[in-house]
């Protein structure tokens, strides 16, 4: 009887069809109290739900997911519905994002592959129907991220070599690499961040089809591009990923970002480069969990475009500040508009940037205003960066690292001594910079 009624109150189950795919009894430990729980919560309600993707590799990897992804042939409505806090997101791709405690947890459901729209280029516009797990894991990227865990028996469920190739350390796309990329080029960017992450060498077939497809990025959104870039620069191991560009070919044009870490990429012990620099401490920071600003890498990477407007602005006669203020005001567009660059990290950039021509004032009262700019910490940081390319802005740096642990004495007696900031930076129009009202000055600093 009490069966009947459970029978009736749960969601009509799909008839299971039955699954290929090789089952592995091996047990994942998942710390993931959340995700655990989003698993129980779908098979309570009588659907099929496993740990699928990045969640999976990593923890056969022995490494601790930084995100869970779960598969189910619930749809996201049915998803919706047994989980009060959640929401359903995305239109070319429908996922929902459940929260639980403090972690959101990816639900997708089951796709087919089947009738997916796509464009003249092949590029995938929608997909959105839904199909079974081993349909499901036919349209994910790589082998590696085609496991799905089932937490019931603890099995790992295999429908491609995925197993072996993770054992083996390979990143091999599913089905014909060019297709593939052409469906949807970011997968080309995801063979770069997760070959680099993971230290899995790329396939030949995988690999191969690149460097011709690469372009076909230039089309992607330049949100989607930019949130891809992200999550290679701040993935913990943005250098390994960086050796891995090569895979995109010589003249991989896809986005300014990119030419820029093309840059850092080039970098070497003789020919430091401040982007470059700025990845190695951003690894180095998040590997001890230290928090590290985007707008400050922002800036190193950026460092490069601005510089040669900031430097041909003095050529022209400008002063270094006004030279400065013109290169960072000529970028801005390009870089919210075009670069997809979002307001929060592009304020913090000009912010780091507008304060570098004023290290070299170090006499008077200006090195104690500088010092009690809200910004100075990040841009001091930013100007220590600089000296690790440059003799002369080393030298620079020490004196405000003495300055700014210095007692009043020490202070007083350095910006007595300092030497003209016109020595420094060959500036010859000082006279003209020191008659501005100090207001509008103060602006262009914290803009
Ligand atoms: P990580 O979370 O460590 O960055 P991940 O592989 O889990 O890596 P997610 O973006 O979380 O990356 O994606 C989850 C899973 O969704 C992937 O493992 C893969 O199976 C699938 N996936 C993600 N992006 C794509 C894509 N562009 N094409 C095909 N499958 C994808
Ligand atoms: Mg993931």
């Amino acid at each position: 009887m009490l069966k009947k009624i459970v029978g009736a109150i749960l969601p009509k189950k799909r008839k299971p069809k039955k699954q290929m795919g090789t089952r592995h009894a091996i047990k994942l430990a998942i710390h993931n109290h959340s995700a655990i729980k989003v698993l129980e919560h779908l098979h309570q309600a009588g659907y099929e739900a496993y740990l699928v993707g990045g969640a999976v590799r990593d923890l056969l990897l022995g490494v601790q997911p930084k995100d869970f992804d779960v598969a189910t042939n619930a749809t996201p409505e049915q998803v919706h519905q047994i989980f009060r806090r959640s929401r359903i997101i995305g239109r070319r791709f429908q996922i929902v994002h459940v929260m639980m405690g403090a972690d959101t947890i990816e639900v997708s459901t089951f796709r087919s592959g089947g009738k997916v729209k796509q464009n003249e280029f092949g590029r995938i516009m929608r997909d959105n129907a839904y199909g079974t797990m081993e349909q499901d894991a036919l349209r994910r990227d790589f082998t590696c991220n085609a496991l799905y865990y089932d937490i019931r028996n603890q099995e790992v469920i295999d429908f491609h070599t995925g197993l072996a190739d993770i054992a083996a350390k390979k990143l091999v796309i599913i089905g014909d690499a060019a297709e593939r990329y052409a469906e949807d080029p970011v997968r080309m960017l995801r063979a770069v961040r997760l070959s680099g992450k993971l230290g899995f060498s790329v396939d030949e077939a995988t690999a191969t089809p690149i460097a011709s497809h690469a372009k076909l990025l230039r089309k992607e959104p330049v949100a989607r591009l930019f949130d891809e870039m992200m999550k290679i620069l701040f993935s913990g191991c943005a250098l390994g990923c960086l050796k891995q560009l090569h895979l995109l070919g010589e003249d991989a044009r896809i986005h300014p970002l990119f030419t820029a870490m093309f840059q850092a990429a080039a970098a070497t012990d003789k020919q430091p480069e401040i982007g470059h620099l700025a990845l190695q401490q951003t690894d180095a920071r998040l590997r001890e969990n230290k928090s590290v600003s985007v707008g400050f890498v922002l800036a190193a990477l950026f460092w490069g475009q601005l510089e040669k407007r900031w430097l041909s602005g003095q050529k022209r006669g400008a002063s270094p500040a006004a030279a400065m203020n013109e290169a960072i005001n000529s970028l801005r567009d390009d870089m919210e508009k075009g670069w997809g660059v979002p307001q929060r990290y592009s304020a913090t950039m000009r912010e780091i940037w507008a304060l570098q021509p004023q290290f070299a004032y170090q006499r008077g009262g200006r090195p104690f205003r500088l010092l009690a700019q809200t910004r100075f910490r990040a841009a001091y940081d930013f100007l220590l960066l600089r000296g690790q390319v440059s003799d002369e802005l080393r030298e620079l740096g020490e004196w405000w690292t003495k300055f700014q642990y210095g007692n009043e004495e020490t202070r007083q007696a350095m910006t007595r001594n300092a030497p003209q900031a016109t020595e420094t930076l060959g500036d010859g129009s000082m006279k003209k910079k020191r008659r501005r009202p100090r207001k509008k000055k103060k602006s262009v600093v914290s803009e």
